[in-house]
């Protein structure tokens, strides 16, 4: 992985649009194709360009990669296994959907000789305050890893014949008669299942797949700032492949519950405070409990209008660099029921703006009226 700023990599500027990142990302990967380009360096520069890409011509990921800043997104979490086996591999933020990158080159076909194992995704659920923070978080993953009894070969011995049926390319020629003549078929080998080799003496504990099926138990970092639906990707750590391939990867999706006091809206928290119409006229000093359960005194200014929002800087999501503020949004509450003597002075309050409006519209009048009759 480079550690190259994406927008450096693709050499646009930062507010770059759609247009200019899908033409310099044409531009630099048809340069560095290693079909084409025989430098040296020049696939681990075409994997940045096309990591670059995959980032920044997604706008979610193109979002959470400025929020985030390089270091963090590409390092989206670190993580480790527990449990038997030197397994290597790391997190790293997911560069999947290469799909329309590559239809330029003339599309996917599958690889010849040893396939890679496939990729497993798994969802977690997490909390706002553990989305906030950033958790760590231990799941039990099923998965496949080379059988340890023949280590991954399939054959007790470890030593492996070329097949015999198809010499070695995993393919056999089937010839066919049809109405216009003969022709050759191309099929798997039915004797080798398509790899080519076959065990020697069959391993009995993976009955010669090589592969064996494990629980293990991950501990994965989910770091803090992470949005509904993104996936960490843990290399290595999906399905095993076929020998002399490598692991897929495992993709670990969070989704992050909603909360009951607390809504996220990009990296600001919002909660909402009731006060009545007195603290809203004269001002009032609420306790807000923070979404890691600190308590701050919020001044509520007097004159205060209905669905003001008031800010709490530096108590939202927390990030690199800058964190969001917490929002508070003040909704003043009209009393449905009061008692005899808040209404005296509620009927006060109303002669005083009655005076105070001067010789006193049609309205106020009115108001005045009503009200001396009780
Ligand atoms: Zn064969
Ligand atoms: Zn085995």
């Amino acid at each position: 992985m480079s550690a190259d700023d994406y927008y450096d990599i693709l050499g646009i500027p930062r507010n770059a649009d759609d247009k200019e990142i899908k033409k310099a990302y044409r531009n630099l990967a048809r340069k560095y194709h290693p079909d084409v380009c025989k430098d040296k360096g020049a696939e681990e520069k075409f994997k940045g360009i096309n990591e670059a890409y995959s980032v920044l011509s997604d706008e979610q990921k193109r979002a959470q990669y400025d929020n985030m800043g390089h270091e963090t997104f590409t390092n989206a979490s670190k993580g480790s296994y527990t449990g038997a086996g030197g397994f290597g591999g790391g997190f790293s933020a997911d560069f999947s959907g290469f799909g329309d990158i590559f239809d330029f080159f003339g599309g996917g076909q599958r690889r010849s000789g040893p396939q890679p194992g496939a990729d497993l995704l798994m969802r977690i659920q997490i909390s706002l305050e553990e989305a906030v923070a950033g958790v760590d978080r231990d799941i039990e993953v099923m998965h496949t890893e080379p059988c340890p009894a023949c280590s991954g070969t399939g054959s007790e011995t470890k030593r492996l014949h070329t097949c015999s049926r198809c010499g070695g390319s995993g393919q056999m020629r089937q010839a066919a008669q049809s109405s216009f003549g003969q022709f050759i078929r191309m099929m798997t080998c039915n004797q080798c299942g398509g790899k080519g080799k076959i065990p020697e003496k069959v391993c009995n504990v993976c009955r010669g797949s090589g592969h064996s099926r494990v629980k293990r138990k991950v501990s994965v970092h989910i770091p803090a700032g992470i949005d509904n639906g993104m996936r960490l990707r843990m290399e290595g750590y999906g399905e095993a492949g076929d020998l002399g391939a490598p692991s897929g990867d495992l993709f670990i999706e969070v989704y992050v519950q909603s909360h009951d006091r607390f809504i996220r809206n990009g990296d600001n928290l919002e909660t909402i405070i009731e006060i009545s119409p007195v603290q809203a006229v004269l001002g009032t000093s609420i306790e807000i409990e923070t979404i890691d359960k600190r308590h701050i005194d919020l001044k509520v200014p007097p004159g205060i209008q209905n669905n003001t929002a008031l800010k709490i800087a530096g108590e939202g999501m927390k990030r690199r660099g800058k964190p969001g503020d917490l929002l508070v949004r003040v909704k003043i509450i009209i009393p449905k029921s009061i008692s005899s003597e808040q209404k005296e002075l509620y009927i006060k309050l109303a002669e005083l703006e009655g005076k105070s409006s001067g010789s006193g519209g049609f309205f106020s009048g009115f108001m005045g009226k009503k009200k001396s009759k009780k």
